[in-house]
């Protein structure tokens, strides 16, 4: 686990704030320990009051922050309202994981919080966070500790494993576990091997950034969708606050999605980030939506793991 933050380049100079739910989850301890191990010192602040994550994260000058991306956005925002600016705090890196996440959230949290934002990737059933995680210096997908893990892409359907590059979902077996070894876990998550060296000169192989679940996957009249393909085009949208959630329906024999979206600030004419949503969302990913105007704050903010897709689709019927 110390690679994890040897890779982002932290060390005896850093303060991490650490934002990842403390107790049973493995993402607070494992990273609390792993930062210890490279020398660095650790605010364990856990999720929650977050109001007071801002201050303690400016009042201590931390340098690294960790927790999950959505949490990091959610606590962005109440620094924003807290009159705290990326100037006024001593950030330079942010480790995020436990939930996938797109490219231009990670985008949004760089400029938000002045920082350079990777990828972690764990998941409790193998060790917890440290199976995979990105450098500072590729920045570009996220190596995976080959001498403890064999990793595999296969193609769900037929077990087999895919062509690097291809998309799949990534099967670990454990090498030097003793009690508990694993053998070919299908983790239901999809990435891809990401073919060719990382400039960083590192030379274990890389995997892309989780692309969503297996089960994560709906289709909505005939089209395959992750909810992290939708969050990259509202993210596009500068109208937008970085916060949504989808809601499936169905109506009499056809499924519905209705995007949740709130504007950044009150002045924003609705009808026109109606028309706006429905026409990029056409247009990008060929999908037809209902748009939701939310008040701004209304939709909930995760401390955790956010949910991002509700389906109402087989409830109570
Ligand atoms: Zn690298």
């Amino acid at each position: 686990m110390g690679r994890v933050f040897r890779r982002a380049g932290v060390g005896p100079d850093d303060v991490v704030h650490n934002a990842y739910g403390y107790g049973l989850f493995t993402g607070g301890l494992g990273m609390h320990y792993a930062a210890l191990e490279v020398g660095a010192a650790v605010v364990p602040m856990s999720g929650g009051y977050t109001q007071r994550q801002g201050k303690m994260l400016k009042d201590l000058g931390a340098t690294v922050i960790c927790s999950t991306p959505s949490y990091a956005q959610h606590i962005a925002e109440a620094m924003g309202e807290m009159g705290i600016s990326r100037d006024d705090l001593h950030l330079k890196v942010g480790i995020f994981g436990a939930e996938s996440w797109s490219l231009e959230m990670c985008r949004e949290l760089e400029t938000q919080l002045g920082i350079t934002a990777l990828d972690v990737y764990g998941l409790a059933e193998i060790i917890g966070p440290g199976v995979a995680s990105e450098c500072l210096i590729g920045h570009e997908g996220l190596h995976v500790a080959e001498d403890l893990f064999y990793f595999e892409v296969i193609d769900p359907d037929t077990g087999r494993p895919v062509p690097d590059g291809e998309s799949g979902e990534l099967v670990l077996s454990s090498l030097k576990r003793e009690a508990t070894p694993i053998m070919r876990y299908r983790t239901g998550d999809i990435t891809r091997i990401l073919p060719g060296p990382c400039s960083c000169g590192r030379t274990t192989r890389r995997i892309d950034h989780i692309k969503g679940r297996v089960d994560d996957m709906f289709t909505l009249r005939g089209i395959n969708l992750f909810p992290r393909e939708i969050e990259s085009e509202l993210l596009r949208i500068e109208e937008l606050a970085p916060v949504f959630q989808l809601v499936l329906d169905r109506n009499s024999a056809l499924d519905i999605l209705e995007v949740h979206i709130e504007p950044k600030d009150h002045d924003i004419v609705h009808e026109h980030l109606i028309h706006k949503v429905k026409t990029h969302l056409n247009r990008t990913l060929g999908i037809n939506v209902a748009v939701s105007v939310q008040e701004p704050h209304s939709i909930p903010r995760s401390e955790g793991k956010a949910v991002r897709l509700v389906d109402r689709r087989n409830l109570g019927r």
